[in-house]
C-alpha cells in the first residue's frame, strides 16, 4: 500500500472515526512521504536522532545507532551521515554492522573511523558544500550558543547538514541552538529540529528559529523529556505557517 503522508492522516482519521484503530498510532508508525521533483523522500524515524531516507537517488542512513537490529526491517544504505562524535549519533559497532557504503562526517569522527572506513568517509566542515549520492549537500553549523551549554556542542565542530533532494532542500540541524546560521537559512522545504537540555535547546528557542526560517514542514527530533505541545503551540503562535510533524523517535517508549 503506498499513502501519501496526508491521505495516511486522512484514513487514520477515518479509522479513528470508526472506533477500530487510534489515530495517534498509525500516524506515528507510518513512514512520512514528501513529494520531490522526479519522486518522493520516504522518511522513517528510527529513534531518537537516527533516521533513514529514501530519496530517488538512494537510501541514506543519517546518524545510525543502537545496532544493525534497529535497521533490519528498513533498506540498506546507500551512504551514511554522521553530524558528530556523541554516542546517540556515532555508534562504532552499529556502523561496523552496516553495508561499506560512502559516509559523510565532521573531522572528529572522521578521527575516530578505523581505518578501512575512515578511506571511505569524506570530511565535511561547517560550510562546505559536496555531493552525496549525486545531490548537493551543505554542511551547516551545529553549535551551542548559552555559555553553560557550550561544553557538549562547541563552535566549529559539529555538523547539520542541507541536502537538495528533487529540488527541495531538507535540513538536519544537528545537535544546535537556534544560531544566527540556523536562523537565517532560507528556502528550506523539511527540518529536522532538536529540542532537549542540557545538551541542545529549548522548545522555546526552537519555535523561534522555526519562525525565523519558516521551513514549510518541521519534525522535532532529538526531543527526549520536552513538551511538544508546546513546541506546536509556539510555533502556531510565530507565524510562519510551518507544518509541525510529531512522529515516533522512542519506539521504546522512553522519551
Ligand atoms: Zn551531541
Ligand atoms: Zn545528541
Amino acid at each position: 500500500m503506498r499513502l501519501t503522508r496526508r491521505s495516511g492522516l486522512k484514513l487514520a482519521a477515518a479509522l479513528a472515526g470508526s472506533a477500530l484503530i487510534p489515530t495517534l498510532a498509525l500516524a506515528q508508525s507510518a513512514p512520512f512521504r514528501h513529494e520531490v521533483d522526479g519522486g518522493e523522500v520516504v522518511i522513517h524515524p528510527v529513534d531518537h536522532a537516527s533516521m533513514v531516507w529514501e530519496t530517488p537517488g538512494g537510501v541514506i542512513y543519517v546518524d545510525p545507532v543502537g545496532g544493525a537490529e534497529a535497521y533490519a526491517d528498513l533498506p540498506a544504505p546507500d551512504l551514511i551521515l554522521i553530524t558528530h562524535e556523541h554516542g546517540d549519533h556515532y555508534d562504532q559497532p552499529t556502523l561496523d554492522a552496516l553495508p561499506e557504503v560512502p559516509v559523510i562526517a565532521n573531522q572528529a569522527v572522521a578521527d575516530m573511523l578505523p581505518e578501512a572506513m575512515g578511506s571511505r568517509t569524506t570530511v565535511m566542515a561547517n560550510g562546505d558544500d559536496g555531493q552525496a549520492l549525486d545531490m548537493p549537500i551543505k554542511a551547516i553549523p551545529a553549535y551551542n550558543t548559552t555559555e553553560d551549554r557550550q561544553q557538549y556542542h562547541p563552535q566549529g565542530r559539529d555538523n547539520g547538514y542541507i541536502l537538495t533532494i528533487g529540488g527541495k532542500r531538507f535540513l538536519i540541524a544537528g545537535d544546535t541552538e537556534d544560531t544566527p546560521e540556523l536562523r537565517q537559512l532560507q528556502d528550506i522545504f523539511v527540518a529536522f529540529l532538536p529540542m532537549n537540555l542540557p545538551y541542545t535547546m529549548t522548545v522555546q528557542q526552537a519555535a523561534e528559529a522555526v519562525a525565523a526560517f519558516a521551513p514549510e514542514i518541521v519534525y522535532p527530533y532529538h526531543h527526549r523529556g520536552s513538551d511538544l505541545e508546546e513546541f506546536k503551540r509556539l510555533v502556531a503562535e510565530g507565524g510562519s505557517g510551518a507544518e509541525v510533524v510529531i512522529a515516533n523517535w522512542y519506539p521504546d517508549g522512553e522519551a
